[in-house]
This record gives structure tokens, sequence and C-alpha cells, in this order.
């Protein structure tokens, strides 16, 4: 039973892991960060896998961050790496338009942040909505229509600090009236970590409101589903035999690794407990687990 949920990281096996991966993708909260704030010993494992040659790949499902925002937020955490090593939902969103040829004379009405309007206007779509209509407020007067722009040709939902019913309104008129208006959710986590105190609702949350009152559903272009992972395998070449996926959840990061082949490293830094982990209602199983990243580190 204990080698069927995943073999606990230790002395004896780390090396063949590290032997064994030539591509590290890592989830980003919950295993090099929390929130802001850098969970300890992340830095070093990076370093010590870079030095042994490893390329290092970042998939996070935060779409409030464009990929340079990103850049700067390792940066800032002391982590160098370049746009081109981190892939986030807002990038994913972008990048999934671009792959269905989605005309750019067509807008796409933003219920997200920052980072996915500009993670947009980079790959040469026009987004609207966004951080700005959250100051907008629905009115409801007698004989008059609500107005909405009949050229939007998707609308784009991830996390939305600024939500309100306009915006509501304003998705929902989107996708049921603009003929083959399309739905597209950058992911659907329940809760994410706003700061590393406390979690608070997450992208799903907003997903769901306009589930709920277009009665349709989203593509979703962050983990698990498989977007992310077939873009940076045709952009990197690399075969997933020789990747390893590390994440600290298993509904998204493991799942997401395993979909694809991947080996898959469970850390318990983040979201999934030991105890949810061991628990016999789980059914996702790991090829390996262990406290925190830095234990690659410590075990070698
Ligand atoms: N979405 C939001 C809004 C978040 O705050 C978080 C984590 O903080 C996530 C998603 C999950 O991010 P990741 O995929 O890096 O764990
Ligand atoms: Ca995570």
């Amino acid at each position: 039973a204990a080698a069927a949920r995943g073999e606990k990281l230790s002395s004896g096996n780390v090396n063949h892991l590290i032997d064994s991966v030539d591509c590290f993708l890592f989830d980003c909260d919950g295993v090099i960060w929390k929130g802001d704030t850098l969970i300890d010993g992340s830095k070093e494992a990076l370093d010590m896998l870079r030095s042994k040659g490893k390329k290092l790949v970042f998939v996070t499902n935060n779409s409030r961050r464009s990929r340079s925002q990103y850049a700067k937020k390792f940066l800032s955490l002391g982590i160098p790496v370049t746009q081109d090593e981190i892939f986030s939902s807002s990038f994913a969103a972008a990048m999934y338009l671009k792959l269905i040829d989605f005309p750019p004379a067509k807008k796409v009405y933003v219920i997200g942040e920052e980072g996915i309007l500009e993670e947009l206007k980079l790959a040469g779509f026009t987004g609207i909505g966004g951080p700005e209509d959250g100051k907008k407020t629905a009115e409801f007067k007698a004989n008059s229509l609500f107005e909405h722009d009949k050229s939007v040709g998707a609308v784009v939902v991830g996390l939305d600090q600024y939500i309100n019913y306009y915006k509501l309104q304003y998705g929902t008129l989107c996708i049921r009236e603009n003929p083959g208006c399309l739905f597209i959710a950058t992911n659907r986590d329940a809760v994410g970590h706003m700061t590393d105190l406390q979690e608070w609702p997450g992208a799903g949350c907003m997903v769901a409101a306009i589930c709920g009152a277009t009665e349709k559903e989203p593509v979703v272009v962050g983990k698990p589903a498989t977007f992310m992972m077939d873009f940076l395998l045709e952009k990197f070449k690399i075969s997933t035999s020789r990747m390893c996926m590390v994440g600290d959840r298993l509904d998204t990061d493991i799942l997401f690794g395993q979909n694809a082949g991947c080996k898959t490293l469970l850390v318990f830094s983040g979201v999934t407990t030991p105890s949810a982990f061991h628990d016999p209602s789980n059914h996702t199983h790991p090829d390996y687990y262990t406290d925190k990243l830095f234990d690659i580190v410590s075990l070698m």
C-alpha cells in the first residue's frame, strides 16, 4: 500500500530522481512561495538543480500577473528567472486564442486582472473590462437596455478582486448573445493565497458565477487541463518521460503532470496535507512525496 501511494523522498531515491529528469516543472504558490513570502530553502533547491544543468519551468494557475510581472516577483525574492521559463494561466489564455486563430479584430471581455489584459495585449488582442469595470455599477432603468459590445468574441475569466454585478451582466450578455462567443477560464482553483496567512476565494468562484448565469461550461487553460503542457512541450521539444512536475496540489499539479506522463513530486508546503494525502479517499498518487522542496537538497 505504501508503494501505491508513491515513494517518500529519501536519501535512497533522491539521486535517482534527479538523474532521471532533465526538466523540472514547478508549481509556484505552495512550492516556491506562499503569497509573497519565499518558502524556506526553495531558492537553494532551484540553485542546486540549475547547477546540475536542469531545465526549470514555472507553471502557475494564478492569472493576476503577466509573465514579466512574475519574473519581477521571482527577482524580488532573489531567484533569477527569464520570462520564457514562466507559464502563467494569464499567458495561457492569450496563447489559446492565438492557437485557435481568434480574429484580432474581435475583442476579449476580461473578468480578471492586469495580468490577463497585459498578456492579451502582448499577443496582439484587444482586451476590455478588467479592473477598470470594477468601478462601474449596473443600473436598472425602465425602458433602457444594458449595452454591451457586439464585437466581443471571447470572455476570459480569472481571479478578479474587482468583480461586481456590472461585470457579471457584461460577460453573461457577451456569451449568451454574441454569436460564437467563447467562454475561457484561466483556472478553476477553489481558493488561492492572496497573502501567506490565509486563503481567499479563487478563480473557480468567478468562473462558477458565469457558469451559473450562462448555463455553459468554459474551456479551461490552466492546470490540470493539458493546454499549458502541450504548449510548453511544443516549445521546448522535451520528452515527458524525462520531466518531473513538482506541486502542492493533487487535483491540479499532480494530475497535470500525470495526464502528460511526467514524473510527479508532491510537497506538503502548500495546500495538500499529509493526512489528506494518506486518506483512503485520495486516489491521486504521485511518484514521490516529501515535506518541502529543500528536501531534494538535504537528502542528497
Ligand atoms: N489563483 C490565485 C488567485 C492564487 O492566489 C493562487 C495562489 O496563490 C493560485 C491561483 C494558485 O497558484 P499556483 O498554481 O502557483 O499554486
Ligand atoms: Ca500551488
